[in-house]
């Protein structure tokens, strides 16, 4: 299923400095719209595909290379293959113009990326790539990036990261200079309330 903004992205979010979500210091862009409908998703409020925040790709790219002192950027939501044109278009800059890696967190299967095509793209130009549906039922939050047993992480044989996974829940706590307070990760629900 594709959404077509254009040239914009539809986001949800957008942390520039995040520890969490993969290796070293990373900006984080979650997506607008899901329609996968995973069974104790945690972020159902990205699931409509209305607008939120439409970010045209180019202004995303400055962004994004302007940024300092990160070395890699992460994409996830929401759903980003529902935007995978400007998504694919934008990875391509990232790659040409920096040393930025790229993790790509996606809610479908593998053969449903073999499927739409974008298996080889992630094979290509992603560094990690958490794939799968999250399963209440297979939840287990001590793996590293991901919430449930069935989803799995690759590292394509290009990719530019080497790192041993650990068996870790990380969650990250930010607090803004108006001290209004974001918990990112799998928290448990004590932290998440
Ligand atoms: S793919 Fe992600 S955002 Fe979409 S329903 Fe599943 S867990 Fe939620």
């Amino acid at each position: 299923m594709a959404k077509d903004y254009g040239e914009y992205f539809n986001i949800a979010h957008i942390e520039p400095l995040s520890h969490i979500y993969g290796p070293g210091d990373r900006f984080v862009v979650w997506f607008q719209g899901c329609a996968l409908a995973c069974d104790g998703c945690w972020n159902r409020d990205m699931w409509s595909f209305k607008s939120k925040q439409l970010v045209h790709r180019e202004s995303l790219l400055e962004q994004i290379l302007y940024t300092p002192s990160i070395q890699g950027v992460t994409f996830l939501g929401g759903e980003p293959l529902h935007q995978s044109g400007n998504l694919w278009w934008l990875i391509r800059q990232i790659r040409e113009r920096s040393n930025l890696t790229i993790f790509l967190f996606t809610g479908y299967e593998e053969d449903e990326l073999r499927q739409h095509n974008h298996l080889s793209n992630i094979h290509q130009l992603c560094d990690i790539a958490a794939i799968g549906r999250y399963r209440s039922d297979r939840r287990n939050t001590n793996q590293q990036w991901i919430g449930s047993e069935n989803q799995i992480i690759i590292f394509p044989d290009e990719s530019r990261e080497s790192i041993k996974l650990q068996q870790v829940n990380q969650v990250e706590v930010i607090i803004d200079a108006d001290e209004s307070v974001r918990v990112l990760g799998f928290p448990d629900e004590d932290l998440r309330m």
